[in-house]
């Protein structure tokens, strides 16, 4: 390296202090890349690659960006995961002597971006710091560009997974032990898009861990804070906390609050439940349409927008708490006039969280102050119109809202109501604010009126009629004569530029005018530089004021949302108690009755409690609502401890500590585990996590294995999950196996229900209506029909099933095997309730193994019957 010229021996040194990153190195106009760089630049960007002498035989390669554009492709690096370090030129080169000081002024990483361009609005950009010690996990979830930070610890594997999952940070960082943890950072990675870095083990040193969150918070010890019980979850944040000082190079002085929280404050909900019940976004497009998230969200601001996603993925548990919300809910809908023209405040206000964010971090330009201040007018309004309000919360709200009139003001004084976006060229500062830029700036005007007199008194004396002083960048002030009027010219005219039809000349005079005025300009320019700078700072310095008016603003939108939903949808404010019942009249799912046309969707009622009513056995055929009447059950449970009004005439809702589902089967494929595996790996989590206060979903468990296996565990789950001295949840459990409703009256607590149906002719006709017993026909060729199978297929399998429906499917195969001469000694099929899975063997005496091999892995449970009668054809040509 020794022949490398001295800036990239420079570029070289400053590379290597930022081991992952890619350096953009600022040269001239441009932000340059070289070597390796410059190739992965090059390629993700498809950007030209070049090549420049650095000293070395070969050219480095090299490629580069604009710096006025830089924004956009750093984005679109950070957005692919990378992490970029900005190495700026620290002085004018013009001024440098030998070369440039150069500098990395800040780390642009996936969690820790702050670009407006770069952000989703409707929510968090979240970075996590995960530690994995002695078997338990320590985390810190920050969103930089608003301030947010929280911290908690989890005991399991499982319970991390929660927590990404509802955070879905789009960065991670953490400790080497986290690697061993067990946990699968692949799919992690995969699963959630984020980027996941190891840190060096001196950033997880309780000893500075717990030295910087002091001085950050400035706080003698961290039990004011909160954290005393939160002794690894203190650890993650002190990384992360060092990890955004060494990115962000900044004071992070928007990051005013550390909030622990314990994953027992909320209802917990699993992975796999949050996805199954779509409260996000669509399981199959993931998308926010069709989601809960979609019907609840009316909010009118960003911040709204975010605090109402937080409400969704963290439903309450306390009771108080949850009628706290209902109450504001209630008062705003019984004053809906008030309430709408709230509305109409809320709706100009732009994301304050994060625009104080970037004046803390000297990013906001002027245009975003008054972006700002225009925001801020609304307050106001907002506060007297809230003053009517007595419910608790909208009053808590009423007093946290600071309308902040004296930064309004100081803002409306300080700068001019529409001013560029680039704060060096002046027209920032209003007249008035600063004395000494009026001065400037009358000189400035001042200067105009000289040009003009100046201008006069030579045309005067020249007699060039049409001799005007004009202004270019390039050549300052000058004096136009058209050509026609050349010989008039004066001789102490000096001649600056000759033009094809006139000449451009100065003065002595003029030259001396124009060094004034320009130099006022110069003069101006910088001053309003600095005084924007010292506006921005003096907001800066108000930050916990705002930030707390902020979350009034985002508080007030959410019950402003969640009430007028609650009107447009008619929804009712349901009961809550802590007896465990569940009652329901006439519910309907919140997104089905969206996606339907006017007024189809039928509704029905659901009881249960932990008596007599804790598991109801659910049967019908496909198509029929099952899912859709179960999922909107678990909906209608956490709307309501969300706070929110519900879709129903009426509902008493027990407090649940958790919701699981296990619904469809073709989720998790990414994983690479078979549906089979993923589905029993679900129900493990459910029966070893689920308590009497839980409420369970479980739609056509043991599907994806055979018939009798699936039917045996179906059957041993339930009868696990209603013994109450087991588990006793409240459950409602759909399935396809009929024989599953022998258990009502056999075993307390469990009810049989169905989904009616209506035989018309051939057809069916689904009534949507819940009713007590069950279903004792699969109507498949009916759906079948509906879905558009041919009428050749339809008519076939009505036959087959003619011809079978006396004798089970089973015994049919080996009358038609025994008439092929094939197979000849077969055990008697048992009676479900009599199975004896050790003993299963269908053919004993057959001893071609592949045939019985794959016998044994037919699903018949999914086989239609003409698929089970060619696939024993097909075996039998094997004898
Ligand atoms: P299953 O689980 O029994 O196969 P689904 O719950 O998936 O049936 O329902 C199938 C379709 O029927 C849904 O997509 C929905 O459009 C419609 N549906 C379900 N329940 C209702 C209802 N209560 N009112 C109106 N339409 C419904």
């Amino acid at each position: 390296m020794a022949g490398l010229s001295p800036m990239m021996a420079h570029y070289l040194e400053t590379k290597k202090e930022y081991p992952g990153c890619l350096l953009f190195y600022r040269l001239g106009d441009f932000y340059e890349m070289f070597f390796e760089d410059a190739i992965t630049v090059s390629r993700e960007l498809e950007i030209t690659l070049t090549g420049k002498e650095c000293g070395l035989e070969e050219r480095a390669p090299m490629c580069g960006v604009p710096h006025h554009a830089v924004e956009t492709y750093l984005n679109r690096l950070v957005q692919k995961g990378y992490k970029v370090a900005i190495a700026e030129q620290m002085e004018d080169p013009r001024q440098a002597k030998g070369l440039v000081k150069r500098e990395v002024i800040r780390v642009v990483t996936p969690g820790t971006i702050t670009s407006a361009q770069a952000l989703d609005e409707t929510r968090n950009n979240y970075l996590m710091g995960v530690v994995y010690i002695g078997e338990a996990f320590g985390i810190a979830v920050t969103d930089i560009s608003t301030g947010d930070f929280l911290v908690t610890q989890v005991e399991s594997d499982r319970e991390l997974i929660d927590e990404i999952n509802k955070f879905t940070p789009s960065e991670i960082i953490c400790n080497e032990a986290f690697y061993v943890s067990g946990v699968d950072i692949e799919d992690i990675k995969n699963r959630y898009q984020t980027v996941i870095s190891s840190l060096d083990h001196h950033y997880f040193s309780d000893e500075v861990c717990r030295k910087i969150l002091r001085e950050h918070y400035q706080v003698g010890t961290l039990t004011g804070l909160g954290l005393d019980d939160y002794d690894m979850g203190v650890i993650a944040a002190g990384a992360v906390m060092q990890y955004m000082y060494e990115t962000q190079k900044s004071s992070l002085s928007h990051i005013t609050t550390i909030t622990p929280y314990s994953t027992g404050q909320y209802m917990i909900i699993d992975t796999s439940t949050r996805r199954n019940l779509e409260l996000l976004e669509t399981l199959r497009e993931k998308q926010k349409r069709g989601s809960l998230l979609w019907v609840l969200d009316r909010t009118k601001t960003a911040m709204g927008a975010r605090m109402l996603r937080t409400y969704v993925e963290q439903p309450l548990i306390h009771k108080s708490e949850i009628i706290g919300r209902q109450n504001a809910i209630e008062e705003l809908n019984m004053n809906y006039i008030s309430r709408e023209e709230i509305g109409e405040y809320l709706n100009p206000i732009y994301d304050l969280e994060r625009l104080i964010g970037r004046i803390s971090y000297k990013t906001a330009n002027p245009r975003d102050l008054i972006a700002f201040k225009s925001s801020l007018e609304m307050l106001p309004h907002i506060k007297t119109l809230l003053k009517e309000f007595t419910s608790e919360l909208l009053t808590d709200l009423y007093n946290e809202l600071d309308p902040l009139d004296d930064i309004k003001d100081y803002i409306e004084r300080a700068i001019i109501e529409d001013p560029p976006v680039s704060i060096r060229e002046g027209g920032i500062i209003r007249e008035g604010f600063h004395e000494e830029a009026d001065k400037l700036r009358s000189a400035k005007t001042e200067g105009k009126t000289w040009l003009a007199d100046l201008e006069a008194k030579e045309k005067e004396k020249s007699g060039i009629k049409n001799l005007k002083v004009k202004y270019n960048k390039v050549f300052g002030y000058y004096f136009e004569v058209t050509n026609s009027f050349k010989d008039l010219v004066p001789d102490y005219f000096i001649r600056k530029q000759t033009l094809a039809n006139a000449e451009r000349y100065t003065t002595n005079e003029l030259k001396e005018l124009e060094d004034i005025i320009l130099g006022a300009e110069d003069k101006l320019f910088s001053l309003e530089y600095d005084l924007f700078c010292e506006v921005r700072d003096t907001i800066a310095s108000k930050v916990l004021r705002i930030q707390k008016s902020a979350r009034a603003i985002a508080g007030i939108d959410v019950l402003v949302s969640l009430s007028s939903v609650a009107t447009r949808n008619n929804y009712v404010k349901p009961q809550i108690n802590e007896k465990g019942i569940i009652d329901i009249k006439n519910g309907r799912h919140p997104v089905v009755e969206k996606m339907l046309r006017d007024d189809m969707f039928v509704s029905n009622d659901v009881y249960l409690d932990n008596g007599k009513n804790r598991l109801s056995i659910i049967t019908g055929p496909n198509m029929a609502g099952k899912s859709t009447y179960m999922r909107q059950t678990a909906l209608i449970v956490l709307m309501a401890q969300i706070g929110c009004f519900v879709p129903a005439d009426e509902a008493n809702i027990g407090i649940c500590d958790r919701i699981f589902t296990r619904v469809g089967a073709s989720d998790d494929l990414a994983s690479g585990q078979s549906t089979f595996m993923v589905e029993m790996t679900e129900v493990a989590n459910i029966l070893r996590n689920a308590t009497k206060n839980s409420l369970i979903v479980l739609d056509e468990i043991g599907r994806g294995t055979s018939t009798f296996d699936g039917l045996s565990i179906a059957w041993a789950v339930v009868e696990h999950i209603s013994n109450q001295k087991l588990l006793g949840a409240k459950t409602l459990f759909a399935t396809h196996y009929h024989e599953l409703t022998e258990l009502e009256g056999t075993m307390s607590g469990v009810n049989n229900y169905c989904i009616a149906v209506k035989e018309q002719g051939d057809d069916i006709v689904f009534l949507r209506k819940i009713i007590k017993g069950g279903a004792d026909k699969s109507y498949g060729i009916q759906v079948a029909k509906l879905a558009g199978v041919p009428d050749t297929v339809i008519i076939r399998a009505k036959e087959l099933l003619a011809e079978l429906s006396d004798a089970d499917i089973t015994a049919k195969a080996k009358e038609i095997a025994e008439a092929n001469g094939g197979i000849t000694q077969r055990k008697a099929v048992p009676k479900p309730d009599e199975v004896d899975l050790q003993q299963m063997s269908l053919f004993d005496t057959v001893k071609d193994d592949d045939i019985i091999r794959e016998l044994g892995e037919l699903e018949l449970g999914n086989m239609t019957p003409i698929d089970a009668l060619n696939t024993l054809y097909r075996l039998q040509t094997k004898l």
